[in-house]
Parts: structure tokens; sequence; C-alpha cells
């Protein structure tokens, strides 16, 4: 048996666990392994990860599904959350809490699910005061999302006064953060969900109008009535063309994800004669200024106490399963994944 070698600061485990995803013969499979810190990639911030979470995208990965993973051995996981134990940039001392999603993490370099991670300071987001690692888990990816379609709403001008919002995917990850998220802002929220049994749990979120998905109508005509003061779209598509054309004059659609398709069957003029804005929403490279002021909002209106009912901790062991679970749409609310 070899010794592992002796750790490079005091702080740094010799070695650590991570699950794997390796490409060999026998194809994509996923594995357990210990590394040492020099197994880990290009950085200037090392971080001792606490907890990460499960999003779609994880599972596809995890899965030994193509399309997310663009190397291998690479460990997956969007998103991480945990302390510095050295920052060569002098940004963050030993012990600050910090929280780390999207930037390519877990798709093109090294994510989450490992015990140490190696990355650059300036993907980090420090954690606000009064929350911690595990609730940044139970916000991810998906939160943060809906945070910042949130953001571009408000920052479009569309406020509780101008009328009605309207959420699509309302019962998915992003969809019900975006709900409970803007009626805590005081909007009156009508969330557009495929299943109905989420009734009950929309209503707890906050919304007020609970509307079939098929009430939601795809692109009939360039322009609706006017009725949608702001849209948060997570499904894109015929539905997302049909909410643009249903939104009054001088209104923000945010279009943040492909649930239901990625084409864009609409026309300029609700562009051109009801100045409606669309408003695009990419979490992965969203500047650090605006990171900042989402995670500062997401700490004051998303206390731990909101989303204890809707998230889940679960082991890294378990990943295997879970990813098979999100792929075939068993899994509610978030799932975050205990690292270390
Ligand atoms: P979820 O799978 O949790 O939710 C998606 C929701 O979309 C479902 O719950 C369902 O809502 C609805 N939906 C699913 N299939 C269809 C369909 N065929 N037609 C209409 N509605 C459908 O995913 P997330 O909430 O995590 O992500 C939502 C979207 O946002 C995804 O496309 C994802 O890729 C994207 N995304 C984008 C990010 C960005 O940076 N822009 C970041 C994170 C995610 P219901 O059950 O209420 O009907």
């Amino acid at each position: 048996m070899t010794t592992p070698p002796p750790p490079a600061h005091p702080a740094v485990p010799a070695t650590f666990r991570a699950l794997r995803m390796l490409k060999d013969d026998s194809g994509i499979h996923h594995e357990f392994q210990q590394l040492t810190p020099a197994d880990l990639g290009e950085g200037d911030t090392l971080v001792r990860v606490r907890y990460s979470s499960l999003n779609y995208k994880d599972g596809l990965a995890v899965a030994g599904k193509p399309g997310v993973l663009r190397s291998y051995p690479i460990t997956p996981g969007i998103d991480l959350a945990g302390e510095v134990i050295s920052c060569e940039t002098g940004e963050y001392q030993p012990g600050d809490g910090v929280v780390l999603t999207g930037w390519g993490i877990g798709e093109r370099v090294d994510g989450g699910y490992s015990e140490l991670a190696r990355v650059r300071a300036e993907w980090l987001v420090p954690l606000p005061g009064g929350v911690d690692a595990r609730w940044a888990m139970s916000v991810g990816t998906a939160g943060f999302t809906a945070m910042l379609a949130v953001l571009a709403l408000e920052g479009g001008g569309v406020t509780p006064e101008r009328g009605e919002v309207l959420v699509t995917g309302a019962a998915g990850g992003v969809g019900s953060t975006a709900v409970s998220l803007l009626a805590t802002a005081g909007f009156t929220v009508a969330a557009s969900t495929g299943r109905p049994e989420e009734e009950a749990y929309l209503r707890s979120l906050g919304a007020s109008v609970i509307l079939p998905r098929e009430e939601v109508p795809a692109l009939k005509r360039p322009l609706e009535k006017e009725r949608w003061a702001g849209v948060v779209d997570t499904v894109g598509g015929a539905t997302l063309a049909g909410a643009i054309a249903s939104t009054r004059t001088h209104g923000v659609v945010a279009a943040c994800g492909l649930a239901g398709g990625s084409d864009l069957p609409t026309t300029v003029f609700p562009f051109i004669l009801r100045g409606v804005t669309l408003a695009g929403i990419d979490s992965v490279t969203c500047p650090a200024p605006r990171r900042r002021a989402a995670w500062e909002r997401l700490a004051r209106d998303l206390p731990p106490r909101k989303l204890g009912d809707v998230t889940r901790v679960r082991p890294l062991d378990d990943l295997p399963e879970l990813a098979e679970e999100i792929l075939a749409g068993r899994v509610r609310g978030r799932t975050v994944i205990e690292v270390s």
C-alpha cells in the first residue's frame, strides 16, 4: 500500500473523495475515487466543498448522457458551496463561506461532487450573512436563475401595480422559486402548470391564479389581448411565443428555459407596437456584480424556513440513483447533496 503524499498546506487534505465520470472502452461511467490535490484542475482558490445540489443537467452528466460534459475524466456538479481553504488573489480569507454556480463547473471543468475544488476566485460569491452552505445549495442554479429573471422584470420597470405576472413551468425548480420570489415582492402571480395536482403547492408558494398548461395559448395571432405585465418563462417554444403576444405594453418577458422546446415562432409586432422587452437569462456567465446582488436578495426573500419543506438532503453516494430519478421526472423541489 502506498502512503499518500503529505498535505501541501495545513488545511489541505492529502486525499479527498470525488465522483468522477470516466470514458473508456466500456463507455461513459461513474466511479467514486480518492484523489490528491495534484489531480485538481487550474485555479487560484481552494474550496472545501460542504454541499452541492442536483440539477437536471447533473442528472444527465452522472447518468452518462451526452451533451453536458465536455471532457473526461471530470467531476460533475454545476453548483457548490463551502469554505475557502486558501486564495492566491487575497480576495478571500481561509474560512470564508462561498457559493459557486455555473461558469462551466461540472461541464467543462471539475464541479461540486468532490470534497475539494480548485476554482477561480472571480467565480465565487461570498455567502450572504445569516445563511449557510446548505441553504445556498437548496437555492442552487434553479433558484439563482429564478432570481435573475425576477431582477430582469424589475429592472425593466415591471412593478406589482402594473398587473399580473405569469410563470410558466411553474411547478419546476426555476418556476416554483420564481413564483415564491414574485409573490414575496408583492406581485399577483399566475402559475401555468401541466400538473394540476400541484395546485396546493403552488398556492402555498404564493400563486393567486393556477392556469392549466393548455390555457396559456400557443401563438395564434401576432398580438393577443394584453394580459401580463411580466412573464418568467421556463418552457420556450410556442408557450413563450404565446406569452409574448399577450404581454402588456412595455412589459418584460424573461426567457429562462426550453422545457417545452427551443424554437421561438413569434413576430416583431409585440416588440415594435407594444415595446415589449425579451430579456435573456443566462445563469452560467452572469457577471459578478449581478450575481452578488442576486444572492443578497435571495438571502433576504428566500430564507431557510421557506425552503425547508421543498428541500431534501442526500449523501454523495446516492448520486447515481438520484440522477436516474431526476431524469425520470420523479424529483419535486430541491435535492441538496451533502459532500463533506
Ligand atoms: P424542471 O424540470 O424542474 O422544470 C421544468 C418544468 O417545465 C416542468 O416542471 C414542467 O412544469 C414544465 N414542462 C416540462 N415539459 C414541458 C413541456 N413539454 N411543455 C410545457 N411545459 C413543460 O427544470 P428547471 O426548473 O430546473 O429548469 C427549467 C428550464 O430552465 C429548463 O429548460 C432548464 O434547462 C432551464 N434552465 C436555464 C438556466 C439558465 O441559466 N437560463 C438555468 C437553469 C435551468 P409543470 O410541471 O409546472 O407543467
